[in-house]
């Protein structure tokens, strides 16, 4: 079903079971706001339906559920399938990071009665969005003494939430005369943490008290901010969006909703002839690089993994289940806006509501970085969508020549395996609010789980 509005054929029971799933998938992305915390959430999600750590395993059989986490920032989840992992498996692939702001190494400060938190952003981020609105810290603190300490402030409604200021619109005269991407700079993304002076401290009070409540609250000391990994992300749960409820507004959807219905396509499918896999990859928003990166060679290690457990390892035997993989890269797409048409190519682009979206390729400028994906494969995936009646399209990243952008697809292509971009549209990519379509989170979940059951 080819560029269709998803919405025609949901009513009653049907649109019940779509609603449904959406408020599932609201209920995750409210509480997974970085990829630690996603990785936290997939877990139990997968532990609830009969999944194990492959630590436990001694040997595989089909049917077997398994998942593999790494460093706590990625997973990949197993129904091990009727046929060898050697013949290859099929593979959903998202990241679980998005844009947001990191706390420096040595971020603390005080100025004019503040104190104040030093960020580095991360990602693609049009920073003047990220002033004035309400915003939690996430992460983990981490002691010389091996102490692990989560930290979480902002979502709790007891919590209080943090913030960046911005200029007052009377005394605004300059700034507004600078170009959007000067009007905040990066270096002034910092976030206000407190105004009272601790009683009887001359030097940097304001400060000295923010260290005493953070000593006695969680019982680290300003050097640990060294070991630290703090992420300024937006505060506050996702929400039905749209007078019609039809759209989710949130944090994050870039690529979490990818993630979480590529999750539970895998978790929520019985065993098919080939292995299914949903794997959730970190760093996809600064190139996929490093450890928990779309680059490591855990995913690798991990095949590698099961092969011995189910076959005894044979190196060739990993080379040829990478091969014979059939992957989607399961990633977002750049939704038409009506209040921005001329960035689009208006027939190759991506509408909320007009079902799972298939970039046959990404990239800039002449398709620079992109994985082009083999058209023999694609018709392959058009039948079942067809077969299946799955709502889908196909779309560009915008204009030709207007911007740009990649996923982690070529890097899984890297390994000969058959791969293409498949994903669910969203507005205001990379906001602190973005918004997508119930139907095509529905629409994406029913999508991905025909490819494992039917390619
Ligand atoms: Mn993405
Ligand atoms: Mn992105």
């Amino acid at each position: 079903m080819y560029a269709k509005n998803a919405w025609e054929k949901y009513e009653g029971e049907k649109l019940n079971e779509l609603m449904a799933f959406n408020d599932e998938y609201i209920k995750f992305l409210s509480v997974a706001k970085t990829e630690r915390e996603s990785v936290k959430e997939a877990i139990k999600l997968a532990e609830e339906k009969g999944f194990k750590d492959i630590k436990s395993f001694k040997a595989l059989k089909a049917g077997d559920k398994v998942y593999a986490t790494n460093k706590g920032k990625n997973i990949a989840c197993f129904v091990i399938g009727e046929e060898k992992i050697e013949d290859g498996l099929r593979v959903l692939g998202a990241h679980i990071d998005s844009p947001r702001l990191d706390v420096k190494q040595n971020p603390l400060y005080e100025r004019n009665n503040f104190a104040l938190l030093d960020t580095h952003y991360y990602g693609g981020v049009k920073k003047y969005q990220w002033v004035t609105v309400p915003l939690a810290i996430y992460g983990v603190v981490c002691t010389k003494d091996g102490k692990i300490i989560d930290v979480k402030i902002g979502d709790d409604e007891n919590d209080p939430i943090v913030g960046i200021s911005d200029l007052l619109i009377h005394l605004s005269g300059d700034q507004l005369q600078k170009p959007a991407s000067k009007v905040i700079e990066g270096e002034d993304l910092d976030v206000t943490v407190g105004s009272i002076p601790l009683k009887g401290e001359e030097k940097e009070p304001v400060k000295a008290l923010i260290l005493k409540s953070l000593k006695e609250k969680y019982g680290f000391e300003e050097e640990d901010f060294l070991s630290a990994e703090l992420e300024i992300v937006p505060a506050g749960p996702a929400r039905s969006y749209g007078l019609d409820k039809s759209m989710i507004a949130g944090y994050g959807h870039d690529d979490r909703v990818c993630g979480y219905t590529s999750l539970r396509a895998v978790i929520d499918t019985p065993k098919q002839k080939y292995t299914s896999c949903a794997v959730l990859v970190d760093k996809e928003e600064i190139g996929s690089v490093g450890a928990t990166g779309a680059q490591s060679k855990w995913f690798e290690n991990v095949i590698a993994e099961l092969i011995k457990l189910q076959d005894g390892f044979c190196e060739i035997k990993v080379r040829h289940a990478l091969e014979n993989t059939l992957m989607l890269s399961s990633d977002v797409s750049a939704g038409f806006d009506p209040l921005f048409p001329q960035v689009n190519d208006p027939k190759n682009s991506a509408y909320l509501g007009n079902g799972i979206v298939f970039n046959k390729y990404t990239g800039s400028r002449g398709k620079g970085g992109c994985n082009d994906a083999m058209p023999e494969y694609f018709a392959k995936i058009r039948k079942v969508m067809d077969d299946e009646k799955i709502n889908f399209q196909t779309s560009e990243l915008g204009r030709v020549d207007q911007g740009g952008g990649g996923t982690i697809a070529y890097i899984l292509g890297n390994y000969n395996m058959y791969v293409i971009d498949a994903g669910i549209a969203v507005l205001n990519m990379h906001a602190p609010m973005e918004i997508v379509s119930k139907a095509d989170v529905y629409e994406g979940y029913k999508a991905y789980k025909a490819f494992i059951s039917k390619l």
